[in-house]
């Protein structure tokens, strides 16, 4: 990476730090076993055979969310070399890809009105989105279109340096005692792997966590599906979007409690959920003045909300929600848009505080190059509903990014870094932590 550019970015060209880069991995780079959680019919042993390395960067992230936009934009322009890898062909994951639209969280709700708690690089994306008449106010957050949100997210990408690579599934890690030296994909292209200094995890399931031996835990969820409707007359099936006669409507909790990393499951929730999104639009024509109502969109990726979850140095308690609790190491405060239950009593969304998140949360136990952010950081299971909405998700990915690049800048663990100089380069960049 270029360090003279973070080093001039955090005002410490005078610290006299060993130069940045990519950390040598030593020679005997080890392979993770494959496993599967599916009922194995059989074993077949697969030949050894070498993997193509195509390519490397400082900062390698998995998985294109919100979360993975996020880092790639905050690591970038803190002048590390970004590589981007998404298995799909477009960036937001969920939010745009399962017409999520509603980003929450990045407002809390008051009795006075709503007050903004995320900023950053989420307010940038939404201010974007604004200028070019592509948000509309729900009650409390923005409902964003998610065509305009894939395009401007791609292009805040380019504009700060960002390598993306589409349809790469990202399947494995190799490992030198406890840093991550490649990450394995599988692609079109064949099976190949990136060289990476540092690797943060954004693919909402906690992939790289499983396969370097991280702490987590795991949740069976419910599975659903939010979905554009045009051409709507009348009715209002759904919440209002900033396009005339579009609503997002939503199957709530859609299939409930179920293994969200289970093939079998995902592939029959998909089945069952384009079902319901089809039987709500007939039902909608039969409403005068929406006979000529159309599914506008259905989500092209599934509706997984939850499934691996860091066990990280510190959870985000649900406590610590409730009661606005102040964490030495902040790295931003999110909205709660939902009502938190807490010691035994529930506390109404406009009661509730705006909440901490601190760096210990998105920080593995073992590991030194990983970092993890979206909906798969360390929180309480009780936090499960506000902890993975997308202003979080975006918030944990920025601070993910800046502390990646502060990590390869001073050559140091993600354990080791200075949590003062990562804080002032947030603020710097216009991450709020202080109220
Ligand atoms: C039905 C539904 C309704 C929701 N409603 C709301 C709402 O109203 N408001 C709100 O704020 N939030 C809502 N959410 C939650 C929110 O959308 C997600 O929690 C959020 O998008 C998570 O962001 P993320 O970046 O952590 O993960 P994701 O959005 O899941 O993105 C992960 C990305 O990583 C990619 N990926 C995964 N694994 C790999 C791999 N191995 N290799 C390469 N790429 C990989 C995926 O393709 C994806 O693009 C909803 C979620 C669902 C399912």
């Amino acid at each position: 990476m270029d360090r003279r550019k973070f080093l001039k970015t955090t005002a410490l060209s005078a610290a006299g730090v060993a130069a940045g880069g990519v950390l040598a991995p030593s020679a005997e780079a080890k392979t993770v076993t494959v496993r599967t959680r599916l009922d194995a019919k059989g074993f077949i042993k697969e030949p050894a055979r070498k993997i193509a390395v195509i390519d490397s960067a400082d900062v390698v992230i998995v998985g294109g969310g919100p979360a993975g936009f996020a880092a790639a934009v905050a690591a970038s322009r803190q002048g590390c070399d970004v590589l981007l890898l998404e298995r799909g062909y477009f960036l937001g994951g969920l939010f745009t890809g399962c017409d999520v639209t509603i980003l929450n969280d990045m407002y809390t709700p008051t009795h006075s009105g709503r007050v903004q708690a995320v900023f950053g690089i989420c307010d940038e994306l939404c201010q974007r989105l604004e200028k070019h008449d592509m948000l509309a106010w729900l009650d409390t957050p923005p409902n964003v279109d998610t065509e305009a949100t894939k395009y401007f997210m791609e292009e805040m990408c380019a504009e700060a340096g960002v390598r993306i690579l589409y349809g790469v599934q990202a399947s494995e890690v190799t490992m030198s005692g406890d840093r991550i030296d490649h990450v394995i994909l599988e692609t079109k292209s064949g099976r190949v792997a990136v060289k990476a200094g540092f690797v943060i995890d954004c693919s909402g399931d906690g992939d790289v966590l499983e396969w370097t031996g991280e702490d987590f835990k795991e949740y069976k969820y419910d599975i659903s599906a939010m979905y554009r409707i045009g051409n709507v007359g009348t009715g209002k099936p759904g919440s209002i979007t900033s396009n005339e006669g579009v609503f997002t409507g939503h199957l709530g909790d859609g299939v409930r409690g179920v293994d969200g990393l289970d093939i079998y499951t995902l592939t029959s929730a998909q089945l069952e959920l384009r079902k319901r999104m089809w039987d709500k639009t007939w039902k909608l024509r039969q409403n005068p003045g929406d006979g000529k109502a159309f599914l506008l969109s259905t989500p092209s990726v599934v509706g997984v909300r939850i499934t691996r979850v860091l066990n990280s140095v510190f959870n985000v308690t649900t406590e610590g929600a409730a009661t606005g609790t102040s964490y030495d190491d902040v790295i931003g405060f999110t909205g709660g848009d939902s009502t938190l239950k807490w010691n035994g009593a529930s506390i109404p969304r406009k009661d509730r505080k705006m909440w901490q998140i601190p760096y210990r949360s998105i920080l593995p136990k073992k590991v030194h190059n990983l970092l993890v952010a979206g909906r798969c950081f360390g929180f309480e299971e009780e936090l499960m509903y506000d902890a993975r909405e997308v202003g979080t998700c975006l918030l944990t990915g920025q601070a993910a990014g800046t502390a990646a690049a502060q990590a390869l800048a001073f050559r140091q663990s993600c354990r080791d870094i200075d949590i003062q100089l990562l804080q002032k380069t947030l603020r710097d960049n216009n991450v709020k932590l202080d109220w």
